[in-house]
C-alpha cells in the first residue's frame, strides 16, 4: 500500500540507536537470558511495526505487548517470534490467541478456568503477584497454581512477576524489591516440591535489569530503556548504560508573524506580549502528545536556538517566540524533541517539566504524526527541504 507522508510534522526514528541500546543492554544480561522487547502502546509511541521489524532484523525474536489487538497487529505485519500478552484477554478470543500464535498471561484462577473451558490449546505464562497488587496469582496460592498445571489444554511455558519499586535506591524500597524476588522464588520452589517445573522464569523490566542485574532469569522484559530513555532524571541506576534516544519530534514552521506590545497570543489571552515579538506557529499540539500543561514551560529548537512556547498549547498547534533568532523563516525545522546543533530537548526534560515520567510522554505521542526512520528522512530530504514534499513510502 502506498502512503503519503505529511511532512509538516514527523517523528524521526533512529534505528541505529535502537540497535545500539539493545546490544548495550544485552551485554548486561546473563548469557542465557533472552531479551524480550516490550513494544506495547505502539512501541512506547515509536511506531510498533517500524520498531518490531527492525528488532526482528537484528535477531530479537521475543516481544511483549499489553493487549490481544497489539499482538494481532504485529502478526498481521509479519513479525516473527514469540509474543507475550501481559494483560487480560477474555476467553471468547481464545481462537485468536491460537490462530495468531500468541502467548497469553494467565492473571488468576478464574482467568485460567475461563480459558481452559474453551478447550482450545494455548501457550501461557503464569503471572505471580508478589506485592504490587496489579494482576497475578497471590504468591502464596500454590494450590491454585498446582490445579492449573492439570489443565491439559495449556502449554505452560513460563511464569513471571513484576517489580514495582526497583527504580529507587532508598533502603526501604530495595528491601521491598528483595522481598518481591524472594516471594517469587519461594513460589517456584514450592511448585518444584510438588514436582512442577516451569521452563521459563522472569522478573525484570528495564529497571530490574539495571538494578537487579545479578538475577539469573530466562527473560528480561525491556521497555523504556530500549528506546534510549530513562523514566526520570531522578531514578536510580546501578548499571550505567550509555543510551541513545531513538525518537525525535520535528515540525516545519507553518507561519511567521508579529505582535506588538499589549497584544495577546493564543487561547484565553493567557500570554500578553511585552515587546515587539516575532512568533512562529508550529503545527504540533496537545493532540500530538505535547502536554498542554507544558504551556509557558517548554521550548523548541530552531536553527540551533532555544525558542520558548508562548501562550497556551492548542490541540493542533503551538506558538513560539523567535524574536531572537536571525533569519528565521517559514519552513524552518522546529525540534520539539531531539537535537539541533549544540542544543537538545530530551524526553526526560519534558517529563520533568510536565511532572510525569518519560514513559507517559512517549506513549501518548499522537498517531496522526508519521513515524519515519532517519534513513528515509535523509534519503528523501524531509529534514532539509523547505518546499512541500510528498513522499511515497512502501508500507
Ligand atoms: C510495561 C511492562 C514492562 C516494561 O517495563 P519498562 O519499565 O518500560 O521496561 C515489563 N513487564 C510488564 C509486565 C509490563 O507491563
Amino acid at each position: 500500500m502506498q502512503e503519503k507522508i505529511n511532512t509538516n510534522a514527523w517523528i524521526e526514528i533512529n534505528l541505529n540507536h535502537l540497535t545500539h541500546n539493545v546490544r548495550s543492554i544485552q551485554t548486561k544480561l546473563p548469557s542465557k537470558c533472552t531479551f524480550m522487547a516490550v513494544v506495547k502502546a505502539n512501541a512506547y509511541g515509536h511506531g510498533d511495526i517500524l520498531i518490531s521489524k527492525h528488532l526482528n532484523k537484528i535477531g530479537i525474536n521475543s516481544f511483549g505487548v499489553a493487549t490481544l489487538q497489539e499482538g494481532i497487529r504485529l502478526r498481521e505485519n509479519g513479525i516473527k517470534g514469540e509474543i507475550l500478552i501481559f494483560g487480560y484477554t477474555q476467553s471468547c478470543y481464545a481462537k485468536q490467541l491460537q490462530y495468531y500464535q500468541l502467548t497469553q498471561t494467565v492473571i488468576d484462577f478464574d482467568h485460567a478456568r475461563e480459558l481452559f473451558e474453551t478447550k482450545i490449546p494455548l501457550k501461557v505464562h503464569l503471572k505471580i503477584d508478589t506485592g504490587m497488587h496489579r494482576v497475578g496469582f497471590n504468591h502464596e496460592n500454590i494450590e491454585e497454581l498446582v490445579r492449573i498445571v492439570e489443565f491439559e489444554t495449556f502449554n505452560i511455558d513460563g511464569m513471571y512477576t513484576h517489580l514495582s519499586v526497583c527504580d529507587s535506591k532508598s533502603e526501604k524500597d530495595i528491601n521491598f524489591t528483595n522481598k518481591q524476588i524472594q516471594k517469587f522464588y519461594q513460589a517456584v520452589e514450592k511448585l518444584e516440591k510438588c514436582g512442577i517445573k516451569i521452563p521459563n522464569l522472569h522478573i525484570q523490566s528495564s529497571y530490574g535489569a539495571l538494578n537487579a542485574s545479578n538475577l539469573q532469569c530466562d527473560y528480561a522484559r525491556i521497555g523504556i530503556v530500549m528506546y534510549g530513555v530513562h523514566s526520570s532524571l531522578k531514578d536510580h541506576r546501578q548499571q550505567t548504560i550509555k543510551l541513545r534516544p531513538v525518537l525525535s519530534l520535528k515540525a516545519k514552521i507553518g507561519m511567521i508573524r508579529e505582535a506588538t506590545i499589549g497584544e495577546y497570543v493564543g487561547y484565553g489571552c493567557a500570554y500578553q506580549v511585552e515587546k515587539k515579538t516575532k512568533i512562529a506557529v508550529i503545527p504540533v499540539g496537545y493532540a500530538d502528545g505535547i502536554p498542554r500543561n507544558l504551556s509557558g514551560k517548554a521550548h523548541v529548537l530552531i536553527r540551533g536556538y532555544q525558542a520558548p512556547i508562548i501562550g497556551r498549547i492548542c490541540m493542533d498547534q503551538c506558538m513560539v517566540d523567535v524574536t531572537h533568532i536571525p533569519e528565521v523563516r517559514k519552513g524552518d525545522i522546529a525540534t520539539l524533541i531531539g537535537v539541533d546543533g549544540s542544543q537538545e530537548i530530551t524526553i526526560e526534560q519534558l517529563a520533568q517539566e510536565g511532572e510525569t515520567i518519560s514513559n507517559e510522554i512517549v506513549s501518548r505521542l499522537g498517531t496522526r504524526i508519521p513515524r519515519v526512520s532517519s534513513e528515509v528522512i535523509s534519503k528523501e530530504n524531509i529534514g532539509t527541504q523547505i518546499s512541500q514534499l510528498d513522499l511515497n513510502l512502501k508500507k
